[in-house]
């Protein structure tokens, strides 16, 4: 009669090692002017940037900052009320878009974290994990940021 819900940290042996291609999970999708290299996390009608109005979809690095996380009690549904609590993150993805994911609990804000494609019963969600690697990556474009 234990409540699980209280995970192990996950090892981080296995974040670098090479593993079999075929069990990779779906990249993070962006959307991506040609025209000038910007990214966004959708489709927009045109790019915040040049104004073009073509897009192509490239998959990201699944690298980014943790910028905000929120611990979720009450379920918006009765599918993630099996989920709860369950934490939320915003991450600001090295190619500059802001995207909502799933983590674990004891992430927090500033953590350099990698995300993927997982699937929760028939839904597709993203996750993200503590990730030291993506270090170096992300004071680079941490120096860079948008003025918006
Ligand atoms: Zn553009």
């Amino acid at each position: 009669m234990t409540t699980s819900s209280h995970r192990p940290s996950p090892r981080a042996d296995r974040v670098s090692s090479t593993s079999d291609v075929s069990s990779d999970p779906p990249p993070i999708m962006l959307s991506r002017c040609p025209a000038c290299g910007a990214h966004a996390s959708l489709t927009p009608a045109a790019c915040p940037r040049c104004g073009g109005a073509l897009f192509e979809a490239v998959a990201a690095t699944g690298r980014g900052v943790v910028r905000a996380r929120s611990e979720v009690w009450r379920a918006p549904d009765s599918f993630w009320k099996a989920y709860v609590p369950y934490t939320l993150v915003l991450v600001r993805l090295e190619e500059g878009p802001t995207i909502m994911g799933h983590a674990e609990a004891s992430i927090a804000i500033g953590d350099p974290v990698l995300g993927s494609t997982t699937n929760r019963a028939d839904r597709r969600v993203l996750e993200f994990q503590y990730c030291p690697l993506g270090e170096s990556a992300v004071k680079n474009f941490g120096s860079h940021t948008n003025t918006e």
